[in-house]
């Protein structure tokens, strides 16, 4: 039954664009086609429409986008630069993406098939991290020791790390790499970046702000293509220093495996099972929205995806029928409505891989309050899927205990404080957690023992470019965001200066 949903059709949606957008690779500032002539397409997940026609990257693109980030990391064309050279750069970028905002969200939201508002913000929060890693370009410094002897100075410098490859992936693409690039280059980095396949266009766009700056030729790269040849190249390649990812668990963990061989850094953002704990004197209404948000924003499809609670048993049914109300109020359908609060599905194999877990934990004794089922949209030939509350789940069912990457809710109950924290501490990952409590003990124990990057209180998944963020456990490596987001790409050089003749001679 979806009749009692909130549905949204094409009536008053923003123009789709009306061409192909042709993706090329950047290597050494020019943007080039592949030599094998091969190319692979998107279709937007909405409707099916040809959105982009890339380039098919192969190791030979990727051996010249490393030898040119390779050199002008080592001839000091970007790293021998100024903060404030560095910083007016950055700014200038962020600049240009707020001017071409429309026009970046237009191909998010064709390729990834999220809501068009969505992607609007997410644009827009964009632009405010460049501009954050702008505010550090200026920042970058070491210590002085001036308490080794008088004739000794020791001084303890921070220098970009080197060449850095990154790998990003399709639920947020723009977002992210805006998490890694603009503190790379603070740092005085040089890169090569690779985009999901399945959205290869807001990248590329990105590579045209960059030129458009004034960036030199070679400090930024962009190859195009699938995880196995590109991605596994630019872990496995000798020149690079480091690895930047984001995406999942397992990828993230064959990635290590490739990097042990040269032992390069790594920094890794990974999945993420985050648990909400809601006490009995928690607000419910603010908790059920909030709830509400968590699961169904993005469809579900986020790291940060609260998809899983824990809720209290003495307020478990009223909590459920709070969010179930909710759930019908939420506009599903066309991204590209300016109404539209959750869009489409990746694909219709992510499609089946969300069924199959809802359809397990039934048969497995979980109940479905509500949805639970594919989305038919009016006019909309691609997948959706219906917003779905399973309750009376276990934590021995899949559904407690991996990513369903929809907008699927799992519900689980508790009675005391440690069986909660010890349900929210189960399973592999540790990327956030929440808690919903109007007892500030209550919340500040809760915070300090859950196994968790990100903790909230009394809110869900509130972001600032000032505050880091990264997984604990086999949520990730590393932290983006904050200053610690820059330090991750600054190494550390000690060198001890001896003033004067003074030194004891051995021999
Ligand atoms: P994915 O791991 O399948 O792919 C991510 C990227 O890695 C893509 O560009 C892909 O082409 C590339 N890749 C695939 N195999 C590779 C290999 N062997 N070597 C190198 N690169 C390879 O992830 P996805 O499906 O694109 O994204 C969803 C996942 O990302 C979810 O698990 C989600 O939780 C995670 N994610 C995490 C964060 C975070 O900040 N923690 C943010 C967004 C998404």
């Amino acid at each position: 039954m979806t009749h009692d949903l909130t549905l949204i059709s094409g009536a008053g949606a923003v123009p789709a664009p009306t061409d192909v957008f042709i993706a090329q690779h950047l290597i050494n500032g020019a943007w080039v086609s592949s030599a094998s002539g091969q190319t692979f397409d998107r279709f937007s997940p909405a409707n099916g429409q040809l959105v982009t026609q890339a380039t098919l990257g192969g190791e030979a693109e990727v051996e010249a986008a490393i030898a040119a980030a390779r050199t002008a990391f080592d001839d000091r064309r970007w790293s021998d630069t100024s903060g404030k050279e560095r910083a007016t750069f950055l700014l200038k970028v962020a600049d240009l993406i707020d001017a071409n905002r429309s026009r970046i969200a237009l191909y998010e939201t064709m390729e990834s098939g999220k809501p068009i508002a969505q992607a609007e913000a997410e644009i827009e929060g964009a632009a405010d991290i460049w501009r954050f890693a702008a505010s550090l370009a200026r920042t970058i410094h070491g210590d002085s020791h001036n308490t080794l002897g008088p004739d000794m100075l020791g001084v303890v410098l921070k220098e970009p790390i080197g060449v850095v490859s990154m790998i990003t992936p399709w639920n947020f693409p723009f977002l992210i790499v805006s998490q890694k690039l603009p503190f790379a280059l603070a740092a005085g980095c040089t890169a090569v970046i690779k985009p999901s396949e399945l959205t290869s266009a807001t990248t590329v766009i990105l590579g045209q702000h960059l030129i458009e700056a004034g960036l030199p030729a070679g400090v930024v790269n962009i190859v195009l293509g699938y995880g196995d040849p590109v991605g596994t190249n630019l872990t496995n390649h000798p020149d690079v220093d480091m690895v930047s990812f984001t995406g999942s668990t397992a990828v993230g963990k064959a990635i290590v495996a490739a990097t042990s061989k040269t032992l390069k850094k790594v920094s890794l953002e990974l999945g993420g099972k985050n648990p909400q704990v809601i006490f009995p004197d928690a607000d419910l209404d603010e908790a059920a929205d909030a709830i509400v948000f968590g699961i169904y924003f993005n469809a579900g499809q986020c790291c940060n995806s609260g998809s899983r609670i824990i809720v209290h048993h003495d307020i478990a049914a009223v909590l459920i029928r709070k969010i179930v109300e909710l759930s019908r109020k939420v506009p599903f359908g066309d991204p590209l409505n300016p109404s539209t609060k959750v869009g489409a599905i990746i694909s219709s194999q992510h499609q089946a891989k969300i069924d199959g877990y809802v359809k397990e934990a039934v048969m497995a004794g979980a109940t479905v309050a509500i949805g639970g089922a594919p989305l038919t949209i009016d006019g909309m030939s691609g997948e959706f899927y219906q917003p779905t509350v399973v309750a009376n789940v276990t934590k021995n069912m899949a559904i407690a205990s991996e990513e369903v990457f929809g907008p699927v809710l799992s519900v689980l109950t508790f009675t005391t404080f440690d069986e909660a924290l010890e349900i929210a501490n189960g399973g592999d990952y540790g990327l956030s957690a929440g808690v919903w409590s109007q007892d500030i003990s209550t919340c500040l124990k809760f915070a300090r023992r859950v196994q968790a990057g990100t903790v909230w209180t009394n809110t869900w998944m509130d972001g600032f470019a000032e505050l880091p963020f990264g997984g604990a456990k086999e949520s990730g490596l590393g932290r983006e965001l904050g200053h610690h987001g820059m330090d991750e790409y600054l190494e550390t050089k000690t060198v001890q200066m001896r003033i004067g003749k003074t030194r004891s001679r051995w021999v």
